[in-house]
């Protein structure tokens, strides 16, 4: 067989996935480890290329494995495959893993941050397929964001760009991790969702949720869809903030559609009506009108088809 294959790294705080990628985007062979916890870089690049070896071997009958691309949480120059700033993988911090990756399996290596990634993979296979304009946001430990337009990627001078989960929504708010206050982060993600369910539980004493130590966004989800005040409170404000979030955007950028996925989703219909209710207030009419609000479909597997849709791409321009 003479398919065309790519591999794919996607490196999490949590996980490492790879997987061998065919360009209709069907996942060929997939291997998953724990990610290193470490101080040493060497050991998580011995990782990736370990676990993409066996993903080339796993494929070696299918077709030709042009290229790898690789995702990392947190920022990158893309250009020269370097990490700049991977708060969960600190080992990673300045090293250019995208040319190690590259040399140690001779192929060409494509670099790309997490939220792009998932961005990338939900408009190649997933909620966005076929829309031109599009916004990912992923509520998990903190908020992600991708953004796509006219088909691209946005990155900015310096690839920062997409840093949807610290735009402001509350000028004295909750400090943030990235030295701001009243981020979105602070309202809207898995991790906010479990602080403001304690933070606003004096108001509720009455809330089951209080006698547990150590809730999950799930199980604040359940709560809610029980009836459970504390929980429905913690979900219009986890809509109504990313709601103010999602009508600058939209007046900014006229996204198609916004596709909302990460762990913090799980209270999707309790929080979506909050966040509708905001765009539809304070966004233009038009641009709000057009704008889908979408739950993702391709889960943990956004990153790994973001990264190999990436690699076939690059690899055509390198060609
Ligand atoms: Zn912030």
């Amino acid at each position: 067989m003479n398919r065309e294959i790519v591999l794919s790294a996607d490196l999490g705080g949590t996980n490492l996935r790879v997987a061998a990628v065919d360009r209709d985007g069907s996942i060929l062979f997939r291997t998953k480890r724990e990610t290193p916890r470490t101080e040493d870089a060497q050991e998580i690049l011995c990782l990736i290329t370990d676990e993409a070896e066996k993903c080339r071997r796993a494929v070696e009958s299918a077709g030709k494995v042009l290229g790898i691309g690789a995702v990392v949480p947190g920022t990158v120059n893309a250009a020269e495959g370097i990490v700049l700033k991977a708060p969960n993988v600190a080992a990673l911090n300045e090293f250019g893993i995208g040319g190690e990756i590259g040399k140690r399996l001779n192929l060409p290596c494509f670099l790309e941050n997490d939220a792009n990634a998932a961005a990338i993979g939900e408009s190649w296979c997933g909620a966005s397929k076929g829309f031109q304009n599009s916004i990912c946001v992923t509520l998990g430990t903190g908020v992600g964001g991708g953004i796509i337009i006219d088909g691209k990627i946005l990155r900015g001078i310096d690839g920062t760009a997409g840093e949807v989960g610290h735009i402001c929504v509350e000028p004295f708010g909750a400090p943030c991790g990235c030295g701001s206050r009243g981020c979105v982060e602070q309202y809207s993600s898995a991790s906010a969702v479990k602080r403001l369910a304690y933070e606003l539980g004096e108001q509720f004493p009455d809330s089951h949720l209080l006698k547990n130590a150590n809730l999950t966004a799930l199980q604040i989800y359940q709560a809610g869809k029980s009836g459970d005040a504390l929980a429905l409170e913690v979900f219009r404000q986890q809509g109504f903030y990313l709601g103010i979030a999602l009508a600058g955007l939209i007046n900014t950028l006229n996204p198609e559609i916004i596709v909302i996925g990460g762990g913090a989703a799980a209270g999707w219909d309790l929080f979506l009506p909050f966040i509708e209710n905001e765009i539809k207030s304070r966004a233009y009419r038009e641009p709000a009108k057009r704008a889908k609000i979408v739950r993702a479909e391709l889960g943990d597997d956004a990153g790994i088809m973001g990264a190999a849709r990436l690699a076939f791409e690059n690899i055509a321009v390198v060609k």
